[in-house]
């Protein structure tokens, strides 16, 4: 546990007089594990130093965005070098066309591209536009997707499967709730059934094609084909949310890797480089209906940043060199086999997963495909761990419900140190129960 004495427990205590709770989004206050965040002082490669002068060995990474790294000289460079020129225009620069080019060269479905500041506009501008083209009000979700924090989407399965969902957080109306559908992720029998209910209601159907939100959990053969086929069978349109997937897993995302187009895509973390940056995008068809060329509205201030375009570019440039993510496999595998090892040989049920630089386990004995099952996981014990790791200088997800992140500055000794970390935490654990 975090020493109360320490710097990062009194800025702790700082920030809470305030802000609301301390933080500025919910999971860095650790409810998920207890205690007392950790505060960063400065970070670089696979590593951030706390206001104590602690080292970690990061498996958060921000939450996804920083592939290459902290403070990549390359992406440092194009910052300060589009700062130098001024922060912002609120007029057009070619900085936002090199951008687009890229994400439209890398990214299958993509014929068009438009850029905001966060994954949570990306959707909920996305979903406007796929009601929008289709004339219809409602979205089919999944149970454990997170799709940011815009009202449609915080929304709870109702009762039975089937029924209209309802608000997960006060402050959303039941009038919004009963426009989302909620069902079990990889259960396509209930995405057929609710499409056979609400045959022309449906504008889309929004699914993590990997799953990063509850914990990673992976469609099961042949789940996103069913989408697919649904979506087109009844004149949906189908939205990847590829907000932590986009140039994660692969250059051009799940779609590339399972080859299944979308019609929309949502992108956000990696695209900005450690910027705020939020992209939606796909089909030329759909994407004109977005003013000004169409009547679907959609703006922002700080929309097509330069920063954050020149720190997008700068990564998506170096995640195009080759081997790059050969790299990113090889850390994620042994990443995901050191640690089952050491799991398995002190014989803690758990389930881990692993796409790329994406890793996930969860503790619990039971295979772990929704949200039901991920729910069966030992969170007590996660919390354990978390704190023994953090102890040991590995900063881990501050929740049993997050996916993990490795870059390329995670280098095989970093990921050696933290295996080894996790042994000694284990036999610790075990010592004192
Ligand atoms: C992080 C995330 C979002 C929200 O993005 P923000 O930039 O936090 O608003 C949306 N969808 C998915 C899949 C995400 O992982």
């Amino acid at each position: 546990m975090t020493r109360p004495s320490s710097r990062s427990f009194d800025a702790f205590e700082r920030a809470k007089s305030v802000i609301p709770g301390g933080v500025n989004s919910p999971v860095r206050a650790f409810r998920g594990v207890g205690g007392s965040p950790v505060f960063v002082a400065d970070a670089s490669g696979c590593r951030f130093t706390d206001l104590d002068g602690n080292s970690y060995v990061d498996y958060v990474m921000s939450w996804g965005p920083l592939i290459l790294g902290h403070a990549v000289p390359a992406v440092l460079e194009a910052i300060g070098k589009a700062a130098a020129r001024g922060t912002s225009y609120g007029a057009p620069t070619e900085a936002e066309s090199e951008l687009a080019e890229l994400v439209i060269e890398m990214v299958p479905s993509v014929d068009l591209v438009r850029f905001c500041s966060s994954g949570t506009e990306a959707t909920m501008s996305a979903l406007r536009l796929a009601r929008g083209f289709t004339g219809r009000d409602k979205v089919v979700k999944f149970a454990g997707c997170y799709h940011g924090h815009a009202d449609s989407f915080l929304i709870s399965a109702g009762s039975g499967a089937l029924t209209l969902g309802t608000p997960d957080s006060p402050g959303i109306t039941h009038g919004t709730a009963r426009d989302t559908i909620v069902l079990p992720y990889n259960d396509a029998a209930a995405v057929r059934a609710a499409f056979e209910v609400h045959p022309a209601e449906i504008a889309c159907v929004i699914v993590e094609p990997y799953v990063g939100n509850m914990g990673l959990v992976l469609p099961q053969p042949g789940f996103l084909a069913a989408l697919r086929a649904a979506c087109d069978e009844f004149g949906a349109l189908l939205i990847f949310d590829e907000v932590m997937t986009g140039f994660r897993v692969a250059p051009g995302g799940v779609q590339e890797r399972e080859g299944i187009r979308p019609d929309l895509t949502t992108l956000g973390k990696v695209i900005g480089g450690g910027l705020p940056v939020g992209a939606f995008g796909g089909r030329a068809e759909i994407m004109e209906r977005l003013s000004p060329l169409g009547a679907v509205y959609q703006a922002g201030t700080l929309s097509g940043n330069p920063l954050a375009m020149a720190a997008g570019t700068a990564t998506l440039r170096a995640l195009r060199e080759p081997g790059v993510y050969e790299r990113l496999d090889a850390a994620g595998a042994r990443f995901t086999e050191g640690m089952d090892d050491v799991f398995t040989r002190h014989g803690i049920a758990h389930q881990s997963s692993q796409r790329g630089s994406m890793v996930g386990f969860f503790f619990t004995a039971e295979p772990v495909t929704d949200l039901a099952s991920a729910k069966t996981a030992d969170t007590a014990f996660y919390a354990r761990f978390f704190h023994a790791m953090l102890d040991r200088g590995v900063y881990l997800a501050p929740s049993q419900f997050e996916a993990g992140f490795l870059s390329l500055a995670h280098d095989d000794a970093a990921i050696d140190e933290t295996i080894a970390a996790a042994e000694d935490a284990v036999v610790s654990l075990h010592a004192r129960a």
